[in-house]
């Protein structure tokens, strides 16, 4: 236990963002229910602690392909492939919300489905919406359930990984804490999987450019979209709109209920509002970083 975690109890508002890896079984594909229950069982215990959990999960195209027997998105054009794309996250989306139904009601919680583009941050008219909403949810004590709107987003409108996502809600919720569960412990100085030297970082208190760049060379899994880069990406949106992050690994579950008494788990970006960060602008360009 560490004193310098501690604070982290006082936490109120908390993001928590789930990758389609840590939800399937690696040999099939198929849903790890063991898993997506013990998931459900800590966010609603959090929520029985007095606060508010907002869940943002991945898995729709996941589940969807699994749904309808296809092994790979393949189509002889681009357009072709992001149909197939579309139709499987449709599918999937609401596969993966009767499961998540059923296991919040099992808790007795109310959780509720958002679908975010792009545009729902950008446009400052969806943007008051999308607040509004998470902050009407959030005040009847119900569970937002989050992922992007894949059945509509084309390249232009995409934010196109779940990690980023998983950000921008958190700044535009000003929650006090996101918290990614990763297939990995949190942030090394390499590639531990390709690197033995490589040193576990446990907190970051700024994300200097060294850092970022780091990030870059950095390569996910073959499930979800998320590498480093994109969790930089994500401890940059947060920590520049003053919501601390942690990258944890969700091979136990259990994680969460340690993070949130203080045990020092993964690693620590720390909050540093930065004065002029503007979200909205920061997404436009998402694309071009
Ligand atoms: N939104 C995608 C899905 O639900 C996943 C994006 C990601 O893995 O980051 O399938």
């Amino acid at each position: 236990m560490s004193s310098l975690r501690e604070y982290i109890k006082d936490k109120k508002r908390i993001v928590v963002k789930i990758g389609s890896s840590s939800l399937q079984h690696r040999e099939t594909g198929d849903l790890d229910y063991i898993r997506l229950e013990k998931l459900v069982r800590e966010l609603c215990d959090i929520r029985n602690q007095g606060k508010e959990v907002v869940l943002v999960t991945s898995g729709a195209i996941a589940v969807g392909k699994k749904a309808v027997h296809l092994k790979e998105i393949t189509a002889p054009t681009q357009a072709e492939a992001m149909a197939v794309k579309q139709a499987c996250s449709a599918v999937g989306q609401a596969r993966l919300m009767m499961t998540y139904q059923k296991l919040f009601a099992e808790y007795n919680q109310v959780a509720a489905q958002i679908l975010m583009t792009k545009n729902t941050v950008v446009d400052n008219l969806n943007r008051y919406n999308a607040h509004n909403t998470f902050s009407q949810l959030l005040r009847m004590g119900v569970i937002p359930i989050v992922n992007e709107n894949d059945t509509v987003a084309t390249y232009e409108i995409e934010i196109g990984d779940n990690d980023t996502l998983s950000a921008i809600v958190a700044a535009l919720i000003q929650a006090d804490l996101l918290i990614l569960l990763s297939d990995i412990d949190g942030l090394y100085t390499d590639d531990p999987r390709k690197n033995p030297e490589a040193r576990f970082i446990e907190q970051v208190d700024e994300l200097t450019d060294d850092l970022m760049e780091m990030g870059k060379s950095s390569t996910g899994s073959s499930v979800g979209t998320g590498g480093m880069n994109t969790k930089l990406i994500a401890a940059k949106i947060a920590t520049s709109s003053n919501v601390d992050m942690i990258i944890a690994n969700s091979r136990d579950i259990g994680v969460l209920h340690r993070i949130l008494a203080g045990e020092k788990e993964g690693t620590l970006f720390m909050a540093h509002q930065r004065e002029g960060f503007d979200l909205p602008a920061f997404v436009e360009n998402l694309h071009k970083f």
